[in-house]
């Protein structure tokens, strides 16, 4: 076994590093009331994000995870995964934004798997943040079961025309399409009858901004009649259902290593607060009722470390089919997103009153956990896959 971290990865943390303290810094600070205090202005907000994607594009790490021909740098999954806990470890709270991936208004991989003539109007603006997109598979009668979803699509002449609704989208008010699933063979359902379509937003209506504890907001959005040309197919037909299963556990590396990165960030804080906070005559930090919590923090990050990078390293040895890999992303997402949340309550507790304030670091660190817990399969929901590996 060798843990080293290869060289060209390091190279490419430090550049990274570089270009956030550079590029994203000056705009997050640009922005810090509207991030922190109590009546954002949310257009601001939004041309914030926009600028910050923008300038990750042209530096070239929003897309580094695609490969070169589509204009990423085909870096692989560990690449990906130690960007990804750099950006939640920096404290930047735009820094995500810079990384296509696990956000999934950012350009995903499933892209390339519409046929090619469609990539200059649906993959390539993607890349460049000049659009953006959405990932449409939660319905209200479908949400752990993915496969209950009741939106349809049937062919028409030349066309496909679905019909349904989705909700809980993220980016769904603002996406300049959507990978949207349909029910195309109510018989087969997931085992051949799911479809996955890219729809253009012209084709689909954005009901509620549904506002949520998190810092972005997802929408419904309803499909009454939508047309889209037969090509507008991610895949093939009938195989949306893996197609959706496959992004998701990829992206799971994802989600562990965001996790991991806000669970060091909030251990950082915490340790340089217990030093030099006092109370009765003494720093924090000399009380073990305040040490210890930490050092078991430290433990539980290091726990989620490696199983963060062993799941991407196994995933770049995978050969693509992600069947091997759906245990290990399901431990490595439950564990890495409950046991974040824990360490960012133990570390907010340090901080007493200021933990819970939104301008300090750890308030929303904490609300954005809580949500991970939820996102993309629940805790719950690994554990029933987690539970089959044992024959339960
Ligand atoms: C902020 C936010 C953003 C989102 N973004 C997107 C998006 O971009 N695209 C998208 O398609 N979806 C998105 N979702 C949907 C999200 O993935 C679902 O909310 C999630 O999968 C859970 O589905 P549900 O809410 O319907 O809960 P339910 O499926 O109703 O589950 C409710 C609870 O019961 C538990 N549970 C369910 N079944 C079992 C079981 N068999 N055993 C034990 N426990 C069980 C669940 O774990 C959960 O705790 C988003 C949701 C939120 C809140």
């Amino acid at each position: 076994m060798d843990f080293t971290i290869p060289e060209e990865l390091r190279a490419l943390r430090k550049s990274y590093a570089t270009f956030l303290d550079r590029e994203i810094r000056p705009i997050e600070e640009g922005l810090f009331e509207d991030l922190t205090g109590l009546d954002p202005d949310r257009d601001r907000l939004y041309e914030g994000a926009l600028a910050v994607r923008r300038r990750s594009a042209e530096e070239g790490f929003y897309a580094c995870y695609l490969p070169e021909a589509v204009g990423g740098w085909g870096v692989s999954t560990l690449g990906t995964a130690l960007l990804v806990e750099d950006a939640a470890r920096s404290g930047l709270r735009l820094a995500p934004l810079t990384l296509g991936v696990p956000n999934p208004s950012g350009p995903s991989p499933m892209l390339l798997k519409l046929p090619e003539h469609l990539w200059p109007t649906y993959l390539h603006p993607v890349v460049k943040a000049e659009k953006t997109m959405c990932f449409a598979l939660t319905e209200p009668e479908a949400g752990s079961d993915a496969q209950a979803i009741r939106t349809s699509a049937r062919r028409d002449g030349d066309d496909w025309v679905i019909d349904g609704m989705k909700h809980y989208i993220t980016n769904g008010d603002k996406a300049d399409f959507a990978v949207v699933f349909a029910v195309t063979d109510k018989e087969k359902r997931a085992d051949g009858g799911i479809t996955a379509f890219v729809v253009p937003s012209e084709q689909f209506r954005v009901g509620k901004v549904q506002a949520t504890m998190a810092d972005a907001h997802p929408s419904e959005l309803w499909f009454d009649g939508s047309r889209v040309p037969a090509d507008h197919v991610v895949g093939e037909v009938g195989r949306g259902f893996q197609a959706a299963m496959t992004f998701l556990n990829g992206g799971r590396a994802g989600f562990a290593a965001q996790s991991l990165g806000l669970a060091e960030l909030c251990l950082d804080q915490a340790v340089a607060h217990a030093r030099t906070r006092t109370a009765f005559g003494r720093p924090l930090a000399e009380n073990q009722g305040v040490s210890f919590p930490l050092a078991e923090c430290k433990a539980e990050i290091e726990a989620m470390r490696w199983m963060t990078y062993h799941l991407a390293w196994a995933t770049d040895q995978a050969d693509g089919s992600g069947a091997a890999l759906a245990l290990d992303s399901s431990i490595a997402k439950f564990y890495c997103t409950e046991r974040a949340y824990a360490v960012a309550d133990r570390c907010l507790q340090v901080f007493g009153g200021m933990g819970l304030l939104r301008e300090g670091p750890i308030e929303r660190v904490l609300r954005h956990l809580r949500v991970l817990r939820v996102v993309e399969g629940a805790s719950e929901v690994q554990k029933l896959v987690i539970a089959r590996s044992l024959g339960l």
